[in-house]
């Protein structure tokens, strides 16, 4: 089970699930089947770089559990996990590619964003400013129902569910 039922269900009380219909591979008739699509979270470009969401509750997230959580603060978990990814140099511009990092003063072609899509492709990724223009180009490439995610990263969010870096000023 890659994802866990209470999370596909979630997903799917907040209507990010799709859905894809194929014929059955079983049997020469009209039979078709049905197939559910989840949330999809890219680290990077690629078609491969697409991971399945992950599980607040798995996590231990410090913040809300997943029963109690909104869109809203279920987009923060994500902004959180990815900080989490960027600290540990896996989360590049899902346009460009180039690996993102945080740093106090980072010159303005280096920031980034973290954007939520929810079309044919439901998914959360980064991007840098300067590329955000370019993205919406690069999505209509992507045939989201022939992604094969892989499982999300698992990183460290009990400790705080802020910020841990300091601030310099
Ligand atoms: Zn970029």
């Amino acid at each position: 089970m890659p994802v866990e039922p209470d999370l596909e269900a979630w997903f799917g009380a907040e209507g990010l699930v799709r859905y894809s219909v194929t014929a059955s591979a079983e049997s020469d008739d009209d039979d078709v089947v049905e197939v559910a699509h989840l949330p999809l979270v890219a680290l990077g470009p690629r078609d491969d770089d697409f991971v399945l969401p992950p599980h607040p509750d798995a996590l231990r997230y410090a913040g809300k559990r997943l029963h109690d959580m909104t869109l809203k603060d279920y987009n923060e978990f994500i902004f959180r996990w990815f900080e989490a990814a960027i600290r540990m140099g896996d989360a590049r511009c899902a346009n460009c590619g180039r690996v993102l990092y945080e740093a106090p003063e980072m010159p303005p072609t280096d920031t980034w964003d973290a954007i939520f899509i929810e079309k044919d492709l439901v998914a959360w990724m980064l991007v840098h400013f300067d590329c955000k223009r370019w993205l919406s180009k690069k999505l209509t490439g992507i045939q989201p129902f022939e992604l094969h995610p892989r499982e999300a990263p698992v990183y460290e969010l009990s400790s705080s569910a802020s910020r841990e870096k300091p601030r310099h000023s």
